[in-house]
């Protein structure tokens, strides 16, 4: 027997798939990307789905219903700007206990209607079932995109730009901030306890209340843009790097002192005696998107607003690595998601 610690998330998710052959014309990318990709007479469809457990992806403790449904969306149509496309249809399905109240199933609701009015994604249907095990949710997301706009993980090559949306690691010390509070709560039974989040609103609101960037999307339009590969940061800048370079045969160096780091992330940081760029490296949930561009945007890129060049794309042999602020190269390590580790 195997446990499933021994394999971690993503060589789970290669055993299983492993056997997939695509068969229907339409098919065009399978398991391995941000999200599906199939073809209806020329037109180009994309598919992404999230699964949220309660006690694994979000704790009710210190996650309000309305920002975990506006959550809960937003992480898909992140999916889909990720492949350059523009999320239009969702499915919602829910697995709720008898302790959840109508009144809170509506929360749930308003923050998903408040995420798909502001995105401009139609609800279209879902599924709903009683549960034994609190609550689930589970998003599945449609989108467009023109063929020849579509960008994959794939795309790298030697000497592209490696850029990154906004910032990173913020999110990540959010929810070390709302845990470090509710342990407090929880050990001091004290029911007039206020946490302290002043001046750390930044934070919170990126671990609560994370955006999919629409905007950049559309500068790529504007700009003239097209990315060679790019992803969404979900699970970190380190573990998604190695998913770009390994789906496109390429490695990498980025810089230390170029990765965008907010300082409010800092100061946190500091405060938990953290070390920073592991923060930013390791640390999910950013939703920023990490993305490849040819030599000749270098300059370019300076005047984009929101998005910063991180380092290049090399030769495969020459492997994945940061450099730091001293020069030296240290090799970067796929943490990513850690569900099943005990
Ligand atoms: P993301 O973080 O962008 O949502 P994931 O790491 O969850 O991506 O998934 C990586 C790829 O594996 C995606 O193409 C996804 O559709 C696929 N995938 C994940 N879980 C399964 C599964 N249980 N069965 C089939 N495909 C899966
Ligand atoms: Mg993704």
């Amino acid at each position: 027997m195997t446990e499933i610690s021994s394999l971690g998330e993503f060589k789970l998710i290669e055993q299983l798939t492993k056997q997939v052959e695509l068969k229907n014309p339409s098919s065009v990318k399978g398991v391995g990307d941000d999200a599906a990709v199939v073809d209806f007479n020329g037109k180009q469809v994309l598919l992404t789905t999230d699964l949220l457990l309660e006690g694994i992806h979000f704790d009710l403790m210190y996650v309000p219903l309305k920002h975990l449904g506006y959550k809960a969306a937003v992480i898909n149509f992140s999916d889909i700007y990720a492949m350059n496309g523009k999320p239009t249809q969702l499915l919602v399905s829910i697995g709720v206990s008898s302790r959840f109240s109508v009144e809170q199933i509506e929360e749930i609701y308003s923050g998903i209607y408040l995420a798909c009015e502001k995105y401009g994604v139609d609800l279209v249907g879902g599924d709903t079932s009683a549960s034994m095990t609190g609550l689930t949710l589970s998003l599945t997301c449609i989108g467009e995109a023109d063929k020849d706009k579509i960008v994959y993980r794939s795309g790298a090559r030697p000497n592209d730009l490696i850029c990154v949306s906004g910032n990173l690691g913020a999110a990540y010390m959010g929810l070390q901030l709302l845990e470090r509070e509710n342990t407090i709560y929880k050990t001091q039974k004290d029911p007039d306890f206020q946490p302290d989040f002043a001046g750390k609103e930044y934070i919170l609101e990126r671990q609560l209340k994370p955006e999919a960037r629409k905007d950049i999307i559309e500068l790529f339009a504007k700009k003239g843009l097209q990315p060679t590969s790019m992803m969404d940061i979900s699970d970190g800048l380190s573990s998604e790097l190695m998913h770009i370079c390994k789906e496109s045969g390429v490695g990498c160096r980025i810089y230390e002192d170029k990765i965008p780091i907010d300082y409010q992330t800092a100061l946190m940081a500091e405060e938990f005696n953290m070390n920073l760029v592991t923060a930013a490296l390791n640390g999910g949930e950013d939703y920023e998107l990490l993305f490849t561009l040819p030599l000749e945007w270098h300059d370019k890129i300076k005047e984009l607003e929101n998005i910063r060049e991180i380092g290049y794309i090399t030769a495969l042999d020459m492997g994945a690595a940061l450099v730091t602020r001293d020069g030296q190269e240290i090799t970067l390590k796929a943490q990513g998601w850690t569900a099943f580790e005990k």
